[in-house]
């Protein structure tokens, strides 16, 4: 049977318009990179899209390189969307992404006409949806002209496979000129994609003064930095977690004894506020006025229904704020904040 979703999912969320568009991003929303592949059971990917939908999470994020394999998160959702969601499509937003490597030779990546218009169509199958309501360009192409990228991308929203073009991981200056080759096609860009995080903080090097000034809303990946800024990782490497069970992009090299340190220090703090670090690292992100959604991952309904009561107190004292900028400026020494 159909799973129905609770009447009361809407009440504790909170909504932001991303960017100048008509569009409103729950301000936490999750993404299927790990988790959504081939060695997590079909149970434990149903409940937590079941989690995330029963709190108010519509913004589902997908790519067409999830995995593994390559592909098997757009299957995984479009199956579960078919046996659970399909009576609540109006409902969600579902975004996928091309332009990371999916297909062997000179088409199967990056930003030509020829690579995203293969890539729509094939995500759209692997969804089995009839259209996304967002589709990014998942990384600048310095080869492809831009313009050829942006007509492309138009292109899709004007075939009716996507409502809403976005960009993920321009730097400042392509992300303009992006955006006002896309208003010239009266398709612009509503969102980017950057990573941002308490511990990653290029878009504060101008990307987010060029989102203000452009009128483009953004959902920021890994605002966890992959469960580093959670409790995860402060009593040992658990067997259940990410650094175990699927260590693509997080080897246990990362975690090292100043790092330690610095997450210690910073749970401190959180913990001062009330707050699960995990709680915290959310709303440090949602702070800054350039973040419509903090793009999270989970791996159990456990830690979505922990990390959208972030949302419970997003507020700051000055205090706060240059206690995590000492912790987060101090020297690799390891010990001074702990
Ligand atoms: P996060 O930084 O949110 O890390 C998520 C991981 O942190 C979870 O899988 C879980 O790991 C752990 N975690 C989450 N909540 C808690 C909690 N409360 N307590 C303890 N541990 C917790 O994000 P991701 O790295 O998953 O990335 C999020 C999304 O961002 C992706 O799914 C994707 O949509 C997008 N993204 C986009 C990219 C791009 O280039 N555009 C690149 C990368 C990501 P564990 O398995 O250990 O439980």
């Amino acid at each position: 049977m159909e799973y129905t979703a609770p009447k009361s999912r809407y009440d504790a969320m909170r909504y932001a318009r991303c960017g100048n568009s008509g569009l409103l991003l729950p301000r936490l929303s999750l993404g299927l990179w790990h988790n959504f592949g081939s060695i997590t059971p079909m149970e434990t990917q149903k409940s937590i899209l079941k989690a995330a939908f029963d709190n108010g999470i519509t913004y589902f994020d997908i790519a067409d390189n999830y995995g593994p394999p390559c592909g098997e998160a757009e299957r995984n959702f479009g199956r579960i969307f078919r046996e659970e969601f399909s009576a609540c499509r109006d409902e969600l937003l579902i975004a996928t992404k091309a332009g990371y490597d999916m297909w062997p030779g000179p088409y199967g990546s990056y930003g030509s006409r020829k690579h995203l218009t293969a890539g729509i169509d094939a995500s759209l199958k692997r969804l089995g949806l009839e259209y996304v309501d967002i589709f990014y360009h998942h990384r600048p192409d310095y080869e492809t002209p831009l313009e050829e990228t942006c007509d492309a991308l138009t292109g899709i929203v004007r075939q009716g496979k996507a409502l809403y073009i976005g960009l993920s991981n321009y730097r400042p200056e392509e992300t303009r000129r992006a955006a006002r080759l896309l208003r010239e096609n009266h398709t612009p860009c509503v969102i980017h994609q950057p990573s941002y995080s308490m511990l990653d903080r290029w878009i504060e090097e101008g990307l987010d003064k060029v989102l203000l000034e452009e009128g483009i809303g953004s959902a920021v990946f890994k605002p966890l930095e992959q469960g580093l800024l959670t409790g995860r990782y402060l009593g040992g490497i658990p067997e259940d977690s990410r650094m175990v069970r699927d260590p693509r992009f997080l080897k246990q090299g990362a975690l090292n004894e100043a790092l330690l340190s610095k997450i210690s220090a910073l749970n401190r703090i959180a913990a001062g506020r009330g707050q699960s670090l995990a709680q915290m690292a959310i709303a440090w992100v949602l702070r800054n006025p350039c973040v419509t959604s903090a793009l999270i991952g989970a791996s159990r309904p456990s830690q979505i229904e922990e990390n959208v009561r972030a949302l419970d107190k997003l507020h700051f004292t000055q205090e706060e704020l240059g206690a995590i900028e000492d912790v987060l400026a101090a020297k690799a020494k390891g010990k001074e904040n702990a």
